[in-house]
């Protein structure tokens, strides 16, 4: 896999789509959870694009097709779906984007493009643990580590 999967603008998007659901029907499937119809709706509605969705986004858009989702409901969903691998939370922008990566091996970093708001994971590699060593060097134990970068795609680089 391309170790930085920016979706390429006028690609088939119902391609990712089709896939991430498969991806989460398989990982369900294999913890033994369940993907409920909101579950998947959430998803699905995270999914609607390569850009991070806030959870008021997600609730708008549930909306217009069905009764108005309770925040907490989807805070729940967005929380299990994370746990599932299918779903980023992108910390800096308290938004959340579907998973286009397959299998993680290891952290990721999310790159955001601040132009045109996409969002794409970039394996960190050593980056991570060479971050948290650092840390241990001074003393602190970490447990959560996020590394984000705020930037400009290629595509909009081009266009400049
Ligand atoms: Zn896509
Ligand atoms: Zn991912
Ligand atoms: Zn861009």
């Amino acid at each position: 896999m391309h170790p930085t999967a920016f979706p390429k603008p006028g690609h088939d998007h119902s391609h990712c789509t089709r896939e991430l659901l498969m991806r989460a029907e398989q990982a369900c499937a294999a913890s033994g959870a369940r993907l409920t119809p909101l579950r998947r709706k959430v998803l699905k509605s995270v999914a609607e694009s390569h850009h991070a969705s806030g959870a008021y986004d997600i609730i708008e858009r549930l909306a217009r097709t069905g009764p108005r989702p309770a925040p907490i409901s989807i805070y729940r969903a967005l929380e299990f779906l994370q746990d599932q691998g299918l779903v980023h939370k992108i910390e800096s922008r308290n938004a959340f984007v579907a998973c286009t990566h397959g299998e993680h091996n290891g952290d990721a970093v999310m790159l955001i493009c601040s132009d045109c708001g996409i969002v794409a994971e970039m394996d960190a590699g050593d980056a991570v643990a060479e971050l948290t060593s650092r840390a241990a060097a001074l003393g602190f134990s970490s447990n959560v580590t996020v590394v984000e970068m705020t930037g400009c795609c290629g595509e909009c680089g081009r266009d400049a």
